[in-house]
Order: C-alpha cells, then sequence, then structure tokens
C-alpha cells in the first residue's frame, strides 16, 4: 500500500460559476505557485481541492505558514494520499493508533464510490474500534476527529487536524486598487482587509518633507513591505505635499485645512487610478475617529472623486483595528512616532461639520488644478516586493 504526505488545501466556497470558477481556481493556484516560489513541490487539482505535494520533510512547516497567508485558502490539512479502494482505505484506517473518544468525518466527492458517506463513517469507526483498546466513540465533542475524503482523482486523504487560513478570495480576483497609506495603525489594516476580498493594491502616500522627516517615508515603505507578505507586491507612490499643504495654509481657513487636504488628497489618488487603471480608493477612516472622519466630514472629502472609495474599518473600534495590525504584523512599524504630514500645521478646531459649499469657496483661492498636476508630475515610485 503506497501512502504519501500531502498537504490538502481547501478553498471559500464558490459562488462563481463555469467559466469564472476556472479562472478563480487558476488564480488561485498561480497566487500559490508565487508564494511558494523557491521550494520544490508539486501541485495537483481534484475537484474541490487543492494538493501539494513532492516537498521536503523538513520544509512542510515553513510552507504551511505561506499557505496561511495565500487569500482564497480556508484550510489546510496534512493528510496521508492513499489509493482509495475501500479495502485500502480500510488496511490503513486500521493501522492508526487513537485513544480516547473519536468519530469519523468522511466526505465522497467521487459518487462513484460504492459507500455512502455515512456508511464510511460506520464501517471505519468499526475497523478503529476494533484495531484500538480504550477507544469510544463521541459524535459531539470527540477527542479526535478523523476526517477521510475520497476524492475524484481515485485518491483518499486521511487527516485529523484543520489548519486555519487567511480566507477571503484570491488576491487580483477583484481587479486593482489604489490604497492611501499614511504611518498610522489604520491604513495598511484597511489594505490588508480589501487585499483579502481580491483586490491587487498599489498605495499612495503623501509626505510634507521637510516638515515630515526622511524616517516617515522610510516607516511607510517599510509598512509597505509588511503588506507585501499578503500582496506580493505594491507599487507605491510617493507624493509630495509640502507646497499643497504651504498653500493651504497660507489661503485658507485654518479649521478647514484638513477638509481641504483631504479633497487634494483624493483628487490626486483619482488622478493616479485613471493613469494605473485602478477601480477604486482605499482608505483607513472609521467613522467618528476623528474630526476628519464625521460622516459630514467623509461626504465633503468624498464629494470630489467619482470612483468608488472603499473604507473597510468604517465600523471598526481602533481596539479592533489594533488586533488586526498585530496579527499581521504592521503595528510595531505603525507606532513608531515620526510625524505624518496630516500633523503638520494642525489646526486647534478643526471643523466637525463641514459643507461641500465652504469647501468649494475655500478652494477658489487655490490654484487645485495646478497644484496636483505638479504634485503628480514629481511623484516617486517604488515597486516593493517581499
Ligand atoms: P491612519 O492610522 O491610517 O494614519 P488615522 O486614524 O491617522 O489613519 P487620518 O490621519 O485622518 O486617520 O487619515 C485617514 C486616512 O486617510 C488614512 O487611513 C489614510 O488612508 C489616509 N491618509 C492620511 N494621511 C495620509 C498620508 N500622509 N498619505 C496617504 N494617505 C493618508
Ligand atoms: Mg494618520
Amino acid at each position: 500500500m503506497e501512502e504519501r504526505k500531502v498537504l490538502l488545501l481547501k478553498f471559500g466556497e464558490l459562488f462563481l460559476k463555469g467559466k469564472n470558477k476556472r479562472d478563480f481556481e487558476r488564480l488561485l493556484m498561480d497566487n500559490i505557485r508565487r508564494k511558494l516560489t523557491g521550494y520544490d513541490f508539486s501541485m495537483e487539482y481534484t475537484s474541490g481541492r487543492i494538493v501539494i505535494e513532492n516537498y521536503e520533510d523538513i520544509e512542510e512547516s515553513v510552507i504551511v505558514e505561506k499557505l496561511k497567508t495565500v487569500f482564497g485558502l480556508i484550510g489546510i490539512a496534512k493528510a496521508v494520499e492513499i489509493d482509495g479502494d475501500y479495502e485500502n482505505i480500510k488496511k490503513y484506517v486500521s493501522s492508526i493508533k487513537l485513544s480516547g473518544t473519536f468519530r469519523v468525518s468522511a466526505k465522497r466527492a467521487d459518487k462513484r464510490f460504492p459507500m455512502t458517506s455515512v456508511e464510511l463513517e460506520r464501517n471505519l469507526g468499526e475497523v478503529l474500534l476494533n484495531s484500538n483498546e480504550n477507544l469510544k466513540v463521541d459524535l459531539h465533542t470527540p477527542k479526535t476527529i478523523l476526517y477521510v475524503e475520497v476524492r475524484f482523482n481515485g485518491k483518499c486523504y486521511i487527516y485529523h487536524e484543520n489548519i486555519k487560513c487567511a480566507g477571503g478570495l484570491p488576491l487580483g480576483s477583484g481587479g486593482e486598487a489604489l490604497l492611501l497609506l499614511s504611518g498610522g495603525i489604520d491604513s495598511p489594516v484597511a489594505g490588508y482587509l480589501m487585499a483579502k476580498r481580491g483586490l491587487k493594491i498599489q498605495a499612495v502616500h503623501f509626505h510634507s518633507y521637510p516638515y515630515t522627516s526622511e524616517q516617515a517615508k522610510e516607516k511607510v515603505i517599510t509598512l509597505a513591505r509588511e503588506l507585501t507578505d499578503y500582496v506580493d507586491e505594491i507599487k507605491l507612490h510617493i507624493v509630495s505635499f509640502t507646497k499643497i499643504q504651504e498653500q493651504i495654509h497660507m489661503n485658507c481657513d485654518s479649521e478647514y485645512m484638513i477638509t481641504i487636504m483631504r479633497r487634494i488628497m483624493m483628487r490626486i489618488a483619482e488622478k493616479i487610478c485613471e493613469r494605473e487603471n485602478l477601480g477604486a480608493i482605499i482608505t483607513g477612516e472609521s467613522l467618528g475617529q476623528v474630526a476628519s472622519q464625521t460622516m459630514q466630514s467623509i461626504n465633503v472629502t468624498n464629494s470630489v472623486v467619482s470612483l468608488p472609495v472603499f473604507r473597510p474599518l468604517i465600523a471598526f473600534d481602533k481596539e479592533d483595528i489594533m488586533d488586526i495590525a498585530n496579527k499581521i504584523g504592521t503595528y510595531e512599524t505603525s507606532i513608531l512616532p515620526y510625524e505624518d504630514c496630516c500633523t503638520v500645521f494642525l489646526p486647534k478646531h478643526p471643523v466637525i461639520k463641514p459643507t461641500i459649499k465652504r469647501a468649494e469657496h475655500l478652494e477658489k483661492f487655490l490654484n487645485i488644478d495646478a497644484l496636483v498636476k505638479e504634485a503628480i508630475e514629481t511623484e516617486e515610485v517604488m515597486l516593493i516586493k517581499g
């Protein structure tokens, strides 16, 4: 009886059908292949599962860690692959040593298999009870669940542990969007969450050098690099906001400074999206967190762009955002104490309920088109790879 150690990968239920489903699975496999660059392995697709095999034993745990960050995968099982005929399965199962309580959970993807899943569970349960002393069935809270899956490729996979993965949708399956990446805690988390929904990410960062330091920029580059654990690579647009901030400071009502800054950031972001063919803007805004994130403020900043603006953190508490930042590994970088451009020239009393009318009026004192154009023309672009 031949048995092989493999990794059995599970992906989320696909709402897509037909050709879309196949494209989606192909993309997921491409993403896995890219994530495991440099490792020896082979990969097989079989109805609803991806099987990773022929890898070096000592690399298994690294491979599992890497796969945990591939969006679209919901679970990994370290499984044994054997030929999927019943006699063979029975023989293998009778060699498994178990104690305490257990149940068998069987799946029969291949309906040509001559037993139903329930029959398979019962029969293999019997086999285990006969071959192990001190073993009892417990259907509800067993110590061990033995999973047995007979798949279409004529193979059977046996395992007892599911390793949870990131979930979500394969990176790139939803297109590509532009993340407004500050040096704070929120925006990297917002980027992660949207990437998890299948969006590839480019990022734009606004700096106000020399008011902000070189380290503030380095910090953002580090954050982008940390995000590449999940998104493979990030094209980072670094845009100088210095002149714009000076102009706003000189010409606008101080309580509207942040409102107008944010409207200009959005306009620049939209221009980058047009040029790079990106379908949406992503921000780390959370309702009510600061004056610029009230419903009225969001309306006023939103009104200058026509692309959709995704704000995945809109309903999140700071605590919850921090938890995710910790989990994805960006928190420690985010809390480094460098100035963000939004904190330079910070007004004492930013408006909490701005109006579009007033913002438009104040903007008449600025040459917005020229400022936006110059900012984009002088951007620095970096391709950040993992
Ligand atoms: P963060 O923790 O992401 O910095 P924040 O709570 O500090 O967010 P704001 O400073 O009001 O909130 O920024 C709101 C959002 O605007 C950020 O999440 C980010 O998407 C975007 N943003 C703010 N400053 C910048 C910047 N300098 N460059 C690019 N995007 C920015
Ligand atoms: Mg910030």
